[in-house]
């Protein structure tokens, strides 16, 4: 398998639970390198830009009010199919609906406060890596 890179935000509703470490530790013990790591307060700019993708659905503006609402940390993971893997071990959008063990079952508060994003394809994960990243930030 190869060895990919993903994009990982750990969400304002984790972070202000003081629960970087924990998430972290999850992403580690699940074979996942951390690669690039910083804490930002994101602009409504950078979130709305992050999530283009969801301008039309119903919940765009809630979301970014709450990417917006206090500090996130974002992330370059490194390992073995990273964006498949990070997505199994971050669960289900929703909680109810997130395996055990997994990031959002362990930590989430709903559908949107749901601690962590993760990347869905190698190419989105190479385009939201560039938008927060520069290369000499990641050291594999
Ligand atoms: N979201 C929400 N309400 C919904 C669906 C999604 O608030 O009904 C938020 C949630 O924070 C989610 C993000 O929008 O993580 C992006 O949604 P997506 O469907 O891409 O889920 P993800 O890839 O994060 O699992």
């Amino acid at each position: 398998m190869a060895i990919q890179r993903t994009f990982s935000i750990i969400k304002p509703d984790a972070t202000e639970r003081n629960l970087t470490g924990a998430v972290n530790a999850v992403i580690e013990k699940a074979g996942l390198r951390i690669i690039g790591q910083r804490r930002i307060k994101m602009t409504r700019e950078q979130a709305e830009r992050f999530y283009d993708v969801h301008k039309e659905r119903p919940f765009f503006g809630e979301l970014v009010d709450f990417m917006t609402s206090g500090p996130v940390v974002v992330q370059v993971l490194e390992g073995e199919n990273a964006v498949k893997a990070y997505r199994d071990v971050m669960g289900a959008t929703n909680p109810t609906e997130a395996a055990d063990g997994t990031i959002r079952k362990l930590f989430a508060k709903s559908i949107g406060e749901n601690s962590v994003h993760g990347s869905d394809s190698e190419e989105n994960a190479a385009i939201e890596i560039a938008q927060f990243f520069s290369l000499a930030d990641i050291v594999g």
